[in-house]
């Protein structure tokens, strides 16, 4: 979780706030400004009259949210929710002609594992939302100037700015095909005078996001370890996706928009979505719940994620799927390399910037 040196809880919380607040409150003036209707034909699986029918043959596979824990961060703040409805009534960001892909920029260096979470993180992205994803060659950690990274004065870790990096790394970059531009870095982030550090900060105003996976554990400690870091840079990647898409904090279920105010709480939050939150999700790319249910149970698979994968099947089913298929991996393809893009949904591939 983010913290001040000497400030009390309250004070730490309410400045995890301001960064996610500011998000949203970007992603309000992007939905004025940016959108045009969108009416899609009523007969398709993602139209809305076909996604109402899909919430409720989903909910009674999800659980509500219970009364939040101290702590939690429906404890700390008020936030009113949104349903589909609501969502649609917002005119929300969208993919349109022009701007189709997800971009995924590394910055500085990873490790041969990292960089196998990185290459994971990315045909995640492109499944979980439908959309293609271009994961880019890193650029150098270099691009960060001396006035915008520091040493922790206490704890002595390497941390960046993570503004700067928004608006100088980041927003330059965005290609004109971006939906958005998302950073990742190995390196701590703070994002500002008087704190600690922050796990990702997003700009939704110009579409771009980045995030640190240096607090996701340590991925090279065997499989259980493994798994944890690869779940935690997944969860927080979509998760920040589904704000750039104009979704606000889901208060209704638990679900991966769920906000959350510390580690544990973030943890317990599913990296499923919620019926609402899938039915904003399939509306805005246009995507068949069915089919993305088995995609992702085959990527849950491959992952060893076995919850996940469970779930999906039974989300599969509920939706009228055959059990023979769900969970089959039949992208027996080895990883894109470097270098050589796919534009394809599903897919992911590195391309220079
Ligand atoms: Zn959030
Ligand atoms: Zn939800």
């Amino acid at each position: 979780m983010p913290m001040r040196n000497n400030t009390s809880k309250r004070k730490i919380r309410l400045s995890i706030m301001v960064v996610l607040g500011a998000a949203l409150l970007g992603g309000v003036l992007v939905m004025r400004s940016y959108t045009e209707p969108e009416k899609h034909p009523p007969g398709k699986s993602y139209s809305a009259v076909s996604l109402r029918k899909t919430i409720k043959a989903l909910a009674p596979l999800h659980e509500k949210l219970g009364k939040p824990k101290p702590g939690d961060w429906l404890e700390r703040f008020d936030e009113p929710g949104q349903s589909f409805a609501q969502y649609l009534r917002c005119r929300p960001i969208t993919p349109t002609k022009k701007r189709t892909t997800i971009y995924i920029l590394p910055i500085g260096k990873f490790t041969k594992t990292q960089d196998k979470v990185l290459r994971q993180t990315a045909e995640f992205m492109g499944l979980y939302y439908c959309v293609p994803v271009k994961l880019l060659d890193p650029v150098a950690d270099k691009l960060i100037p001396a006035n915008a990274r520091r040493t922790h004065p206490s704890w002595g870790m390497k941390q960046f700015l993570s503004p700067y990096i928004l608006s100088k790394v980041l927003r330059p970059r965005l290609p004109k095909d971006g939906l958005v531009l998302f950073g990742i870095t190995a390196t701590d982030l703070w994002p500002g005078k008087g704190w600690n550090f922050v796990y990702g900060q997003a700009s939704l105003r110009h579409r771009v996001g980045v995030q640190s996976i240096y607090r996701n554990g340590k991925p090279d400690d065997g499989p259980a370890a493994y798994r944890q870091f690869l779940r935690r840079t997944l969860k927080t990647a979509t998760h920040e996706m589904g704000h750039v898409l104009s979704m606000l904090h889901c208060t209704a279920y638990e679900c991966n928009m769920c906000g959350s105010n510390n580690r544990q709480e973030s943890d317990r939050h599913p990296m499923w979505m919620c019926p609402q939150c899938l039915a904003k999700l399939c509306w805005a790319v246009r995507a068949d719940p069915k089919m993305r249910f088995k995609k992702l149970a085959a990527f849950y698979k491959k992952a060893g994620f076995k919850a996940e994968q469970n779930f999906c099947e039974k989300s599969y089913k509920a939706l009228g799927g055959k059990d023979d298929k769900t969970g089959e991996n039949t992208d027996k393809k080895p990883p894109t390399p470097r270098g050589k893009p796919k534009n394809e949904p599903g897919k992911s591939a590195r391309k220079s910037s």
